[in-house]
């Protein structure tokens, strides 16, 4: 794979669809479009960040092939850092193909799975957290993982990075000075400012690390289990929820087998959930292995809401369901409120949703008592890590911090701060990793 090369592919989905975006970049991106572009209207020449209106011409044999509409970008101020040119053609496979082989043809690349980002990283436009950033907001299952993919984006998560780098080598720069020229008054360490310093930056290590939990569930989904005895309304939450009729509905009580799971988006968030119905039965409660894979069920959840029937009193079922997830994070459901109540709200109940699941009265309500349950209101910050190769760096860049604070020597602080840095480095690619950007660039799409 050269960087000299100039690479092209489509960079909108395969099939058809109103418009297709083919990209292409490197230093013949302008001179190959202007080869097959006919321009609308009468311009001396293509000016940088501009959309022109033309014609694809197949230089060699003349052929029209599409009206389009085409934005230069000239190096280095592009996505990738290089020439850059974007046309947006008619969504036809067929045009899309003729096109690409055009330029393949005059001399460009099939670009691979993420290459146009790799050149924006390797011409130094965004770093290593921002291109995984890129994929992570092209992605993002939900709105809040949106939300914490375009922050890192916008280089949030790399600046604390960069400031936590230049905090150390702050500190480098005064132990080396006091290391190569230890009879000089001017260059006195002070041990205690100095252990003092390394533990602050251990703190914003550590509080960086404490919302990834929270970081990596908004990424992948909380796990949210409607449990409550038969004919409680389960299965019709379960749809309400989802917006459309996922599970059927029966008079019959226990006529949903096993559990069902399914994504939705609730306020913002990716929520697995997981209508349980005819799960918990009391036929169950018999079976070892039925029983087990109930333990594991509730034990896996983020959430459960346990759910009642308002117009009837209640049970031993509804006791015993209770006892049986009463130390989990939970939310208690009086469903039904649309008929007579006849539950007489005892103490466990005082604080419940009540709502319709039939009619959808407070269901608004309940999704955001699951959002505000699920996430703290002081998490809602927008850097939260929400990939395990962060979290990794960050746990160690915080042992070699507290290495540092323990090292015998001022040598040895120095050696654990370097190693720090090296960290620092992998994590935001200025040291250069393949196996690192390799892994992280398969992810990509072509186009990307
Ligand atoms: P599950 O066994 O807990 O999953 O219960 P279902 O969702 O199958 O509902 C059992 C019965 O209760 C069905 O006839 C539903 O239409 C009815 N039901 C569910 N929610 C409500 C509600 O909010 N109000 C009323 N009136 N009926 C409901």
């Amino acid at each position: 794979m050269s960087l000299n090369d100039t690479i092209v592919a489509c960079a909108t989905p395969a099939g058809y669809s109103s418009i297709a975006v083919i990209r292409l970049s490197g230093k013949q991106a302008i001179e190959f479009t202007k080869k097959i572009f006919q321009l609308g209207e009468k311009v001396d020449d293509v000016q940088p960040h501009r959309s022109y209106y033309g014609t694809i011409v197949e230089p060699d044999r003349n052929k029209v092939i599409d009206k389009v509409l085409t934005a230069f970008f000239f190096a280095p101020h592009s996505y990738t850092g290089e020439d850059v040119v974007e046309l947006s053609c008619h969504g036809n496979p067929l045009i899309v193909e003729n096109i690409i082989n055009i330029f393949v043809h005059l001399g460009a690349r099939i670009a691979q799975r993420g290459e146009f980002t790799k050149r924006a990283l390797l011409n130094g436009k965004i770093d290593l957290i921002q291109a995984e950033a890129v994929l992570d907001t092209v992605y993002a299952p939900c709105d809040e993982a949106r939300t914490l993919a375009i922050a890192q984006y916008e280089g949030k998560l790399s600046q604390k990075m960069y400031d936590c780098k230049s905090k150390i080598l702050d500190l480098l720069a005064v132990i080396e000075a006091s290391l190569d020229f230890p009879e000089e008054d001017d260059v006195h360490l002070d041990n205690v400012q100095l252990r003092h310093d390394i533990e602050a930056i251990i703190a914003d290590i550590d509080a960086l690390l404490h919302g990834a939990e929270i970081g990596v569930k908004i990424k992948e989904g909380y796990k949210v289990l409607i449990m409550g005895r038969a004919n409680v309304g389960k299965s019709t939450l379960f749809n309400r929820l989802l917006g459309y009729d996922r599970v059927i509905v029966h008079e019959e009580p226990g006529t949903t087998r096993d559990y069902i799971e399914e994504g939705v988006q609730l306020s913002g968030l990716l929520i697995r959930l997981i209508d349980t119905a005819g799960f918990f039965t009391e036929a169950q409660g018999t079976d070892r292995i039925a029983q087990e894979r109930s333990e594991q069920l509730i034990e896996e959840a983020d959430l459960i809401m346990l759910m009642f029937d308002g117009s009837e009193p209640m049970n031993e079922r509804d006791v015993f369901l209770y006892d049986l997830v009463k130390d989990r994070t939970m939310i208690l459901i009086i469903n039904k409120i649309d008929l007579n109540m006849h539950l007489h709200e005892s103490e466990i109940l005082s604080d419940s949703v009540k709502l319709s699941a039939k009619t959808g009265q407070n269901i608004d309500i309940l999704k955001q008592t699951i959002k505000n349950v699920l996430i703290p209101q002081f998490e809602r910050k927008n850097i939260l890590l929400t990939r395990q190769r962060h979290i990794d760096a960050l746990e160690k860049i915080k042992k070699y911090l507290h290495n540092s604070l323990q090292a015998q020597t001022l040598d040895t602080t120095a050696y654990e701060l370097h190693a720090a840095l090296e960290i620092i480095g992998e994590l935001t690619g200025q040291v250069a990793r393949k196996d690192i950007i390799d892994k992280i660039f398969e992810e990509f799409c072509i186009g990307k």
